[in-house]
């Protein structure tokens, strides 16, 4: 049996896509569970769209999420060149070959006559398609207005009546009324081809056996089939992926935000929790096993666990995957990891807060609850702050007075004090602190929400004998001062 190979076509115009992270991803999983091959190719025929520095951007982030080609525009192989743009040459020939079969024709409709052509098709509420006007000119011709240097672009000669119908792997058999096609352009006038000629070409070219993209270029696929069969080539085996939805059910868009991988990666999503999120969207594994690695992926992926039905975007389940994922990180790692998102505090900080070590310590204070990287950014201001800012009135628990509250931190930090710098680590001070508490009766809310708002300032924060660990012992007094100063 001949290797398998899957590409990733995308177009380079603009951040990558997280439905285009689905396809590449699927692609991936079934090349590499397979021992397949996994190409990039680049789809830029289309200049208008084109957007500087996005193929740039699409490798590093593929790079990022350890999805990795075998051949491809940055890595070259057997099939180079990956960019559309540089193949040109190839394409014209084979839409010779087209002519000549007469699997397409030129077609010299000007741009007015077009226009025209589709006023009148609006008018008449139809659908704008061309009316093949050119479809029958003779060879002869055809040949003369071409040779004699009037413009034209070629386009596909598409079955007039009937069915075309096609094989999907995930729907298998769909029909498509040929009325419903159109002749359409396969080499534009300047030459270039479009994406639907250009792509079929390389398909071919570059041996593909399995074609994965989203189920929105579904419209299309009759095209590249009757392409397939006018040249005579074997079709790729079709796959396309399920729509990707969100929660009301609607597209996702960009006027939502959230729909370049990119963002994901600035927010403080791990690609480890992308890569897993993604799978899930048009996969389902045969346990009720959620978490996976990319290894294990390519292990236990199979064609079998895809369906159609549309897949929801789930924003908490990305969350609760990336907070899984967070949690595995060593605490030196998840330092690494936080730094961006604390650099502004970071070049103001003085003293112990500018160590690794207080970085540790917030690191091992967060990495619990952390949903995603950029949350750590909020929640641990309090720690970095030289003084913290909060109503007295937060001191109070139940129905203690202000007075109480600070009396109770007075007992408290007379406590505290007698403890050493050395001793000065959590399970020392809460196992001091908690004895002391019980053995005389008090009731534990009565002295701890007050400890812990004094320190933290926050209605809701990490426990007091965290904070006390990661403020050491100096500043944790100071702000028990202040707490128990406070009008
Ligand atoms: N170039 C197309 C895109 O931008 C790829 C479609 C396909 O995979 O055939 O998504």
């Amino acid at each position: 049996m001949n290797k398998i190979r899957l590409r990733l076509a995308p177009s380079p115009t603009g951040f990558l896509h997280i439905g285009n992270l689905r396809t590449a991803l699927f692609g991936y999983l079934l090349a590499k569970s397979q021992n397949g091959d996994f190409i990039l190719r680049i789809e830029d025929t289309d200049e208008k769209r084109e957007v500087e520095g996005a193929v740039e951007s699409l490798i590093k982030i593929l790079d990022w999420v350890d999805i990795k080609f075998d051949e491809g525009p940055h890595l070259g192989g057997p099939c180079a060149p990956y960019i559309q743009t540089e193949r040109l040459a190839i394409y014209k020939d084979y839409a010779e070959q087209l002519l000549k079969s007469g699997g397409a024709y030129r077609c010299f409709c000007s741009a007015e006559r077009l226009t025209t052509m589709r006023e009148e098709q609006a008018a008449a509420k139809l659908a704008p398609r061309y009316d093949r006007h050119c479809r029958d000119l003779s060879q002869t011709e055809s040949d003369q207005r071409a040779a004699s240097g009037e413009a034209f672009v070629i386009r596909q000669k598409m079955p007039i009546e009937g069915e075309v119908i096609v094989y999907d792997e995930l729907r298998g058999e769909i029909k498509f009324k040929a009325a419903d096609l159109e002749d359409h352009v396969l080499i534009k006038s300047n030459g270039v081809p479009t994406y639907q000629f250009a792509s079929v070409i390389d398909d071919h070219l570059m041996a593909i056996s399995h074609v994965t993209r989203g189920e929105e270029w579904l419209p299309s696929y009759p095209k590249n089939f009757l392409l397939y069969q006018a040249f005579g080539w074997e079709v790729p085996k079709f796959i396309h992926l399920p729509l990707i939805l969100n929660k009301g059910g609607g597209k996702l868009s960009k006027r939502q935000g959230d729909v370049f991988v990119e963002d994901y990666k600035s927010k403080g999503y791990l690609p480890e929790a992308l890569v897993n999120f993604c799978v899930l969207l048009g996969w389902h594994p045969k346990t009720d096993q959620e978490i996976f690695t990319l290894d294990e992926l390519i292990k236990s992926f199979s064609f079998e666990g895809m369906g159609i039905s549309p897949a929801v975007f789930d924003v908490e389940k990305l969350d609760y995957l990336n907070g899984y994922w967070i949690r595995q990180k060593a605490t030196k790692e998840l330092v690494e990891l936080i730094k961006p998102y604390l650099s502004n505090y970071l070049a103001d900080a003085q003293g112990f807060k500018k160590t690794d070590d207080f970085l540790m310590n917030i690191a091992w204070l967060e990495q619990e609850r952390l949903k995603k990287l950029s949350d750590i950014t909020d929640r641990v201001a309090y720690l970095f702050a030289d003084k913290i800012d909060y109503e007295s009135d937060l001191l109070i628990w139940k129905n203690l007075t202000l007075k109480e509250a600070q009396a109770n931190l007075i007992e408290i930090k007379e406590k505290l004090l007698l403890i050493s710098e050395n001793d000065w680590n959590k399970d020392f001070i809460e196992k001091n602190i908690i004895e002391w508490l019980k053995a005389n009766n008090k009731k534990v809310g009565d002295y701890l929400w007050p400890l812990r708002v004094a320190l933290s300032g926050q209605k809701n924060s990490a426990g007091p004998f965290e904070i006390l660990t990661v403020l050491k012992k100096t500043e944790s007094l100071q702000r028990l001062d202040s707490a128990i100063n406070k009008k």
